[in-house]
This record gives structure tokens, sequence and C-alpha cells, in this order.
């Protein structure tokens, strides 16, 4: 680790970094608990420890420090990490140093295409306002989007021309970043090169899509007229180094601290919608651009909230995505409410049409989603006779299928035969065989370290000087008798805290298993072990070896005696009658007990 790195990590507080992507709880003196992001669970098992700073998860066995948890999380590499973590630390940076040339070509392409997107944000802005701007600004006002809205979402206007970016653009970048932007297009020649670049978005209102920091990444671009000349309705920028559709939720960089404080996030399908209710009030609202969630979206959401409500437009392909979602959300064991809107209205025009209040008002009366699904399938599948309830029941089946909980499952059932009038015994039979066939959440392994181990592992890794006799105790009796030791699941993770140099002792733990025995021993640690506790669990763990030396002296002593080797059976005899004298002093010294 670079000396930057060894600053940053000792000057960031763990808690703070991990509690920017998950909720955390405070669950002891020095430990926060929370879902884990790398692994499906409805109960925190994922532990952070305030001091030691790292994290460990029970359920999936993941740990390491804030730069491990930065790296897994961000998909980013280890001094991306490093830089990450300086800049929520507010460390300031000092000259890059990468591992290798690819590496260091990654991040400057990364960096450039910021650094683009960001003059092109500005310049898009400045297009709004300008005189060309004006039917742009005229049809925002149309939709109700205010200024303080262009504003806070940094609305902009591409005009109608083919080359205003580029040339405002190309002085900042060589051509093989403007390329990789997607802001530009170009034809490709007949001898199969690039044509030259022109603007990809015109005549267009400009909605940024930020990252979860809040730095433009790509736009939505909507067309300011319709028909054939115009292209689509909407477009997007094409899939880059920086942006990936389907890894995005629109505004969850604004939305992320009310959706915790809400402890609810408002799904909605497209940014106009979501701008309206955002400016509205409701903040912890975000977009899904008009798509199905996809897992990554699920999984940034999951680490800020699992409560869900889900309002797109009700017509027939926002139902449909709002039933995919919905599925993903179910499986992932999210609660979820589904609101649908009077009037056959999306989110924006409802607001500005009812108000409000109005909207609120229904959002607090959103259906659970079994109850929308019941709903959609008895308006999907009208009529009493035993067709219509089949086609319903096997409609509702891989939902129920879905949902992750036993009870949950028994209830969504039992609604839907009733609501259905199901009461034959097989469709109840069929959905019983639906609700438990499906496999139980993994459980949270129990532990694998013995008392001994833990005691030991403690004791190895103390950097409170207050407690140096405890670890120079344990240091010594390790290095004099490794025999004593070796057994032990964790005896590396032991000889490496032994000799470690570095103060942090999760670092001085290459093997990432041992890691994580090691960070479960620490977990659970109030405070380390006193010196007279490691005295009392060092005699335990000698009077063991002890005894199992006895067993092999016994076994050798009668080999001795049946070949004769009478003068080899007195001396294991001798040593045996030392070994025992020593087990029954260290029995006879008793267990202290208490004292930790
Ligand atoms: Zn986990």
């Amino acid at each position: 680790m670079s000396d930057f790195a060894q600053t940053v990590k000792q000057q960031a507080d763990i808690v703070k970094v991990i509690g920017g992507y998950i909720r955390l709880r405070k669950v002891g003196a020095q430990n926060y608990s929370g879902l884990c992001p790398f692994h499906k669970e409805k109960s925190p098992s994922f532990s952070v420890h305030g001091t030691r700073q790292f994290y460990h998860c029970f359920g999936c066995g993941q740990s390491g420090d804030v730069f491990s948890f930065v790296v897994k999380i961000e998909n980013a590499s280890f001094p991306e990490a490093v830089r990450i973590v300086a800049q929520k630390c507010g460390i300031p940076l000092p000259k890059r140093e990468y591992n290798s040339p690819e590496e260091a070509a990654e991040a400057q392409m990364r960096r450039k295409l910021l650094d683009l997107h960001e003059a092109a944000t500005a310049w898009f802005e400045e297009q709004l306002r300008s005189p060309e701007g004006a039917l742009a600004r005229e049809y925002l006002a149309g939709r109700g989007v205010t200024p303080e809205a262009i504003k806070t979402f940094r609305v902009g206007y591409a005009p109608d021309n083919f080359n205003a970016l580029r040339e405002r653009l190309s002085s900042m970048a060589d051509a093989d970043a403007l390329r990789a932007s997607g802001l530009f297009s170009w034809k490709e020649q007949d001898d199969g090169s690039a044509g030259r670049m022109y603007d990809r978005f015109r005549k267009r209102v400009m909605f940024p899509i930020a990252n979860e920091s809040g730095r433009v990444i790509a736009f939505t671009a909507r067309a300011l007229e319709t028909g054939d000349k115009a292209g689509p309705k909407y477009i997007n920028s094409p899939e880059t180094p920086l942006y990936s559709k389907g890894q995005v939720l629109f505004n969850l960089d604004k939305a992320k601290g009310p959706i915790r404080s809400m402890e609810f996030a408002l799904l909605v399908e497209g940014q106009m919608d979501c701008i309206s209710v955002f400016m509205r009030g409701i903040q912890s609202v975000i977009a899904t651009s008009g798509t199905a969630f996809t897992e990554q979206q699920v999984a940034l959401l999951r680490r800020h909230t699992t409560n869900v409500v889900v309002n797109f437009d009700p017509d027939a392909a926002g139902a449909n995505a709002a039933e995919k979602s919905i599925g993903l959300l179910t499986e992932e064991g999210f609660q979820i409410k589904v609101v649908t809107l009077d009037g056959g209205l999306d989110p924006d025009r409802f607001i500005r049409e009812r108000g409000v209040e109005a909207y609120i008002a229904a959002i607090r009366g959103a259906r659970r989603q079994s109850d929308y699904l019941i709903e959609r399938a008895r308006q999907q599948f009208p009529g009493a006779g035993a067709d219509s309830k089949i086609k319903a029941m096997n409609y509702l089946l891989p939902h129920i299928r879905r949902i992750p909980e036993k009870l949950e499952r028994d209830q969504f059932m039992h609604d839907a035969a009733q609501k259905l009038g199901i009461d034959s015994a097989i469709m109840r039979e069929e959905f019983r065989q639906a609700s438990i066939s499906r496999k139980e959440r993994i459980e949270v392994r129990s532990s694998r370290l013995s008392e001994v181990e833990r005691v030991f592992l403690r004791a190895l890794a103390i950097t409170d000087p207050g407690f140096a006799a405890s670890r120079a105790i344990a240091v010594e009796a390790l290095r004099a008798q490794p025999a004593w030791f070796e057994h032990l699941s964790t005896f590396s993770a032991m000889q490496a805290l032994a000799d470690r140099q570095a103060n942090d002792p999760m670092d001085a733990v290459a093997d990432p298993q041992q890691r994580a025995l090691l960070a479960e021993a620490l977990l659970q640690e109030t405070e380390p072990p006193s010196r007279a506790y490691v005295v009392e669990t060092l005699a335990s763990l000698e009077a063991q070896f002890i005894e199992k030396q006895l067993k092999k002296i016994r076994g050798e002593m009668a080999e001795a005696e049946r070949q004769g080797g009478f003068a080899e059976a007195l001396k294991l005899a001798q040593y045996r009658t030392v070994l025992e004298r020593r087990l029954s002093e260290l029995k006879g010294s008793g267990p202290r007990g208490g004292e930790r």
C-alpha cells in the first residue's frame, strides 16, 4: 500500500464511508450492522467495526477494509478506490499513480469522458438560455418544468446544428475520447474507417443522467418536434466506458438521502415524472428511464432501502414494466406497494391536474403488491368460470413463488384463493406446492472458531498499547511452541499477526479465508483479552497438547514393550511422568473464569 493510501486509510472512517452506500445501524459500542450489499438477505449479517476499521459479512463471508469495500461496490480498481475514499473524506489527491499502463490509460479515459460530459452539460444549459433555446424553454414551461427545476436538474438544449458541440469540445480531448464519449455520431466510410464526427443530439431538450456521486455520465434527449424528420421522441446516450443503461437509476444522487430518511423509494418510469415529483417535495423519487428494473439497479437501490412504492404509467407497457420490476424486487426481498392513479394519468400530469396533496394521498393509499397483482389477474382473466380461475392462478403462481419469506407467501396465497373464489382442494394444493417449492434464504453460518482461537487471534491483533502485555505473551508462545498451535485452523493467520509490521491487523493477513476468520474473531470483541486470560488460555492449549502427546506415548510404550525394547519403554515412561506432572500442574491452577 502506498503512503498516500496508508494516510487515507488512517483518516477515513469506514463506518461513514460504508454508511454512504448502505444503511447501517449501531449494534454495539463499535459495531454497526446492515444488509449485506454483496449477497441477498433479509436480516442483517453485515458488520462494520468502527475502531478496527473493517467489515465482515457473516452470511457470505466477504470481509476487508474500506478500500476493498469500495473496490467491490464501485467495481473500481484499487487506486480508484483510494481516490474515491480520499475524495469522500476531503483528503487532497497527490499526483496520480497506477499499477499498470492499461489502468492509467483507462482511468485517464474515464476522467476525460467525465470532463467532456461536464463541459457538454454546461454548454447545453447555456444553449437553453440563449435565443435559440426559446422553443425548448416554451416546451419545458408547457410541461410545468420550472426554472428552478431546470437549474436543479441541469436541463439543457442541444441546438439544431451538426457541428456546434464538436467544435466546442474538440480542443478538450483527442478524437478517440470524443468518439468514446457517446456525444457524437459518424458514418462508416466505404474503406471501413470512421467518418467525420457530428453532434449526436440535435434540436433536443437534454436531461443529464448522473451517477451516484452526481457527476453527469450520459444524457436523455427529447425531440422538440414530432414527425418523421425529428426521429424518435427520446434518444439516450449509447453505452460508453462511463455509462451502462441498466446500471444507473435516474436521480439516485439526489434521492439517496431522502430515501433513507423517508425509508422508502418512489419508483417512476420517466425523467419528466421524476423531476416533477421531486420538485414538488417528494424527494425520494427515482426513475428507471422507461425500462424494467435490472439486477444491478436493484442492487444499487438495496443499499438505501428495501421499501419501494412503484408508480408506473397505467398503460399496458407501464403495467408490464411494473410487473417485471415487481417480480425482480420481490425476489430480492423488497417490500413493494403499487400506486395506480385515477383517470389513467402519469405522475407528472396527475400532480399538475390534481395537485401534490392528492398525489401524496395516492402514495399513502398504495396497494400491497399482492393486492395489485390479484387485481391484475382478475382484470386480465375476468369471469367466474373454472377456466379463468386457472388462468388467473397460473398468472399469480410465479409471483408467489418468488417471495422469499414463507409467511408472506402463505398470506398471498390465502388472499388470492379468497379473492379469486378458488376453493377447490386441488387449486389450494397447487398454491401450497408453489409456496413450499421456493428455496429458503441462505442461513447465516454459525461460527467456525473455537474460544482458544478467538482469544489468540484477538491477542495477536492488539494495537492498543494498554494491552501490549497480552500480545507479548501470545507472540512469545506462538514463536516458542508452534506445535501447540499447529492444529488450529487459523494457525497461518496467527503467524502472520505475530510477525506483522503493519499497524492494522487486517492488513497483515493476506489469505482471504484467514482474513474472514480473523474478522469474525475481532467483530465480537469489546476489549482485547487481558494478560491473565491469555495466560489461562495458553495453559489450556498446552494441556490439550500434552494430552495428545500422552496418548501418543502410551501407544509408543506398548509398541516398545511388545518388541522387547525395555530401555526405550523406560525412557518413554520417564517422559510420560514429566508430562503428567506438568498436566496436573496446569489443571491444578484451575480455571479462573470470569476475567477476560
Ligand atoms: Zn454478505
